[in-house]
């Protein structure tokens, strides 16, 4: 009987994952990610958020067999990379950031082709039935070359899909497509979630996180600096900075701001975080004229995604240890 440790409740669960890029010709070696601990739920939406070069692509493609690790471990559906790396890559469809298609096959063959890799057996393949849900069911037979940017995406996902995966990963699915396909590839991720698919996406967007996904971990740098539902992330994002130039330079915060989120800034603004359903600017105001300080002028800004990578950056230190 198979008992289900802790450990398989996760789609995928890497522990202390590090990848350092060697040097080549002048450039010094590269150290891509840094101790990543991630759990994938079974069954949910995991985005991967972070800016370019923040490593996401490097941790994809470890998950993918398409670079190496320098140390740590990876499981996917309960799978150790190292110790069965055969049916750790039968558990996943990769969908690569490249447009990389072989142009030689119709997209049927590409997908009957990639499902004959994984052994699946002609009455499982499902091949007609995938290119029908990425809206290529027209285009089965054509050369891949006639195919157009979004459709070649369109075909990627198809042909991730061939083996019928339990977990799909998507490297930065909606970069550079168009706000049709956008959707359509959003609608299709929650329909293979209803269907009890796990699926891990990276993306840039803010905005796709926040529509698609269950919950979002941050990277940066190499680093996650925070992973948690979607609920409690938009909950952290869901606030504003209010900027105060003071009549005179300020050498400190003032003691009436000691309960708020507050700090001087390079330029000597006294930058204070609230939400806005917890505090009004006035009462903020308030509380800074009884510090004492004389106001010249006030401006207000919303978070955004830099600005939450700034704040949670500063936050880690005692607030975020790893999984
Ligand atoms: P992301 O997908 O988040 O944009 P990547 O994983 O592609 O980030 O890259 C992370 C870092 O590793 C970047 O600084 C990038 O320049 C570097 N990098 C990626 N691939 C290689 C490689 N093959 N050789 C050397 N450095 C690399
Ligand atoms: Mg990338």
């Amino acid at each position: 009987m198979d008992i289900l440790t802790q450990d398989d409740a996760f789609a995928i669960e890497t522990r202390q994952l590090c990848k350092t890029y060697a040097s080549s010709g002048k450039n010094p070696p590269k150290e891509a990610l840094r101790d990543v601990n991630l759990k994938v739920p079974r069954g949910s939406i995991f985005g991967l958020l972070g800016p370019n070069g923040a490593g996401k692509s490097t941790f994809i493609n470890i998950l993918a067999g398409l670079t190496t690790k320098t140390s740590g471990q990876a499981r996917i559906w309960g799978f150790d990379i190292d110790v069965n790396p055969r049916q750790a890559a039968v558990s996943i469809g990769v969908v690569p950031q490249e447009l990389s298609i072989d142009a030689y096959f119709s997209p049927l063959e590409i997908l009957e082709l990639q499902a004959g890799l994984y052994n699946v057996p002609s009455s499982k393949r499902r091949s007609m039935e995938i290119l029908q849900a990425m809206g290529l069911e027209d285009r089965a037979h054509v050369n891949t070359r006639s195919l157009s940017g979004g459709m070649r995406r369109r075909l990627l996902v198809a042909k991730a899909l061939a083996h019928d995966p339990p977990v799909m990963i998507l490297d930065e699915p909606t970069a550079g497509v168009d706000v049709d396909l956008r959707r359509h590839l959003w609608e299709y991720m929650k329909k293979l979630r209803e269907r009890g698919a796990t699926i891990v996406l990276t993306t840039h967007y803010l905005a796709e996180a926040q529509e698609l996904c269950d919950e979002i971990a941050i990277i940066d740098k190499g680093a996650v600096i925070v992973c948690e539902p979607t609920q409690d992330l938009l909950h952290r994002i869901d606030r504003k900075t209010l900027k105060v130039i003071p009549e005179t330079p300020l050498n400190r915060v003032p003691e009436t701001l000691n309960e708020e989120d507050a700090h001087l800034d390079e330029d000597g603004r006294l930058c204070v975080s609230y939400r806005r359903d917890e505090e009004s600017v006035g009462a903020l105001l308030d509380k800074i004229r009884h510090g004492g300080i004389s106001v010249r002028d006030i401006s207000v800004d919303e978070a955004d995604l830099e600005e939450v990578f700034l704040r949670l950056t500063r936050e880690e230190a005692h607030d975020y240890h790893g999984a």
